[in-house]
């Protein structure tokens, strides 16, 4: 084989941070870690509609620019690197052994068309990695359309909670046994999303926990 510098800058420095795209060992540089406001997943926080949330990190600083930079001026890679270097913070990992199946929300459908990718799944796939959890089927867990999150003030974001119908297909969610889930979500604000998702999985029989990548508190 044939070693050049950039090979070897490859060994030394392989990931480029999701945030400032500096070489670096990990997805998300020591300088930009440093301005991320870390949460431990452990701990459980209360927001508008959704009781016993789990988060990642705080919906702030460059979590803010990192989301809206893969979501709004397509940069996934963002989402993809910064996922992969916050997953591997799910290291106090006792809460994660109940959970039977990794399942991200549905992505609405013809924003998920238009974007090409649900940012959700590839939180999903990162926490599933880390976890050593099964990701759920892409069909096991479905959405109907909606309004654009960002054109609707706080208090229709909470009247959402209605016009959200999910569908569970248990049948693609494996074994017919009653399964504790961890549901997963990029941003959680009001929760009102979340709680409407919970309880469409609660009503077909299945125990929740949520996790998201980054909640605003
Ligand atoms: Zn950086």
């Amino acid at each position: 084989m044939h070693i050049t510098v950039d090979t070897l800058a490859d060994f030394f420095f392989p990931c480029q941070c999701s945030h400032c795209d500096a070489w670096d060992q990990t997805w998300l540089c020591p300088a930009c870690t440093a301005k991320v406001a870390f949460l431990q997943p452990s701990a459980t926080h209360d927001i508008r509609s959704f009781i016993g949330l789990r988060a990642l990190t705080q919906y702030s600083g460059i979590v803010k620019d990192i989301l809206h930079r893969a979501k709004y001026e397509d940069q996934p890679w963002r989402l993809t690197r910064f996922a992969s270097a916050v997953a591997g913070h799910l290291s106090d990992t006792e809460w994660l052994d109940s959970i039977d199946v990794v399942i991200p929300m549905p992505g609405d459908p013809w924003r998920t068309w238009k974007r090409g990718y649900n940012p959700a799944r590839v939180i999903a796939n990162e926490v599933s990695r880390v976890s050593h959890r099964p990701l759920a089927h892409p069909r096991a867990f479905t959405r109907t359309g909606s309004k654009p999150q960002q054109s609707l003030t706080m208090e229709e974001r909470s009247s959402r909670y209605e016009s959200n119908v999910f569908t569970v297909n248990k049948h693609l969610l494996g074994s017919s046994q009653q399964k504790k889930c961890l549901l997963i979500d990029d941003i959680a604000t009001t929760g009102a999303t979340l709680k409407a998702a919970s309880d469409a999985l609660v009503a077909s029989g299945l125990s929740v926990e949520a996790l998201v990548l980054s909640v605003g508190l």
